[in-house]
């Protein structure tokens, strides 16, 4: 690991004032799952790294207000998987938090620096597509909310500008009794990262939301409105050609080693169906504004 300076402000206006000081040799450090490996194999080689934990405006709560959740920057994967209130109302998040990595991984792992290191992998990504979430981002201008469809780019890029940093994620409570799940699939069980992640949320007003990643350089968010898709007695094969307009946006790399483009298209059909079905039972079962 090549030597850097190491910076541990205490307020949001010093770390934004390092980012514009050192400019792209600045990075900043949140949980250091994804950064710390990235200093290590050399493929970054920042000369000052910011160090986040210490800033007491980006904090590890996750808040309830009228609009719904706010997550704070350093909130982790195991605070999000074990929080009642995401279980019950983001049941895909919580699921996709549940599965990054493993047990030590979770515990460092923050949900800010998931979408920032912004893999097309990102297990937290399709949940937060489904559900509208905001991105709150703070920097030299002044705080803006960006709907987290405007944050993604392709592999390690995001809209957010040189100097701004992510304060918090909002997540807009539920206006309809909705059913939602998250499903992936990995080479093999235990630690990896997904060939394909999906999360898939159906409401009672008929309206299926589906995102996927890991089939592209960016995560996918698409809906079915015609309420194929959301009806429990509607076949599988009449379901399935209402998916395939949903899934002409993937367009997963065919250098990947992980899986072969067909092999991911194939899973992609396979876990969409089977995501729908689920997101059904759990409607049925969800109480109003519940999962
Ligand atoms: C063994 C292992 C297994 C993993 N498995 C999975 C998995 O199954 N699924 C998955 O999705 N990911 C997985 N990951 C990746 C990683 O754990 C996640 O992406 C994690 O959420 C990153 O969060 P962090 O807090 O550790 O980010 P860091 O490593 O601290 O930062 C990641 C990036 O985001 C930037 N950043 C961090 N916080 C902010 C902020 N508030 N504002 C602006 N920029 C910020 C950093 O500068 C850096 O570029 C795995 C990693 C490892 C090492």
């Amino acid at each position: 690991m090549r030597p850097f300076a190491y910076e541990r402000p205490t307020t949001i206006p010093a770390a934004v004032a390092l980012l514009a000081e050192h400019g792209p040799g600045a990075r900043l450090l949140a949980g250091g799952t994804d950064l710390i490996i990235r200093l290590r194999d050399g493929t970054i080689r920042p000369q000052m790294v910011v160090d986040l934990k210490r800033i007491a405006e980006l904090d590890d709560e996750i808040r309830e207000g009228d609009g719904g959740l706010t997550i704070g920057a350093r909130t982790t994967m195991t605070d999000i998987a074990a929080d009642p209130r995401i279980r019950r109302d983001f049941q895909a998040l919580a699921e996709a938090a549940a599965v990054v990595g493993s047990v030590q991984i979770r515990n460092r792992a923050t949900l800010a620096g998931n979408i920032c290191n912004a893999s097309p992998a990102a297990d937290t990504a399709p949940a937060l597509l489904v559900y509208g979430a905001i991105v709150v981002v703070t920097g030299p201008d002044g705080t803006r909310r960006i709907p987290i469809d405007e944050v993604f780019v392709g592999s390690g890029v995001t809209t957010l500008a040189r100097g701004e940093l992510v304060a918090a994620v909002e997540l807009p409570r539920p206006t309809d009794r909705r059913g939602s799940v998250h499903v992936r699939r990995t080479r093999r069980r235990g630690h990896d990262l997904a060939s394909v992640t999906l999360a898939c949320a159906v409401t009672a007003d008929g309206v299926t939301r589906m995102a996927y990643g890991s089939l592209g350089p960016r995560p996918v968010v698409v809906s079915d409105e015609t309420g194929v898709l959301a009806d429990p007695a509607a076949p599988d094969d009449a379901k399935m050609q209402s998916l395939e307009p949903l899934f002409l946006d993937a367009s997963p790399s065919a250098t990947s080693m992980r899986a072969s483009p067909e092999y991911r298209l194939a899973m992609l059909r396979v876990l969409g169906l089977r995501a729908v079905g689920t997101a059904i039972e759990r409607l049925a079962e969800a109480s109003v504004g519940g999962p």
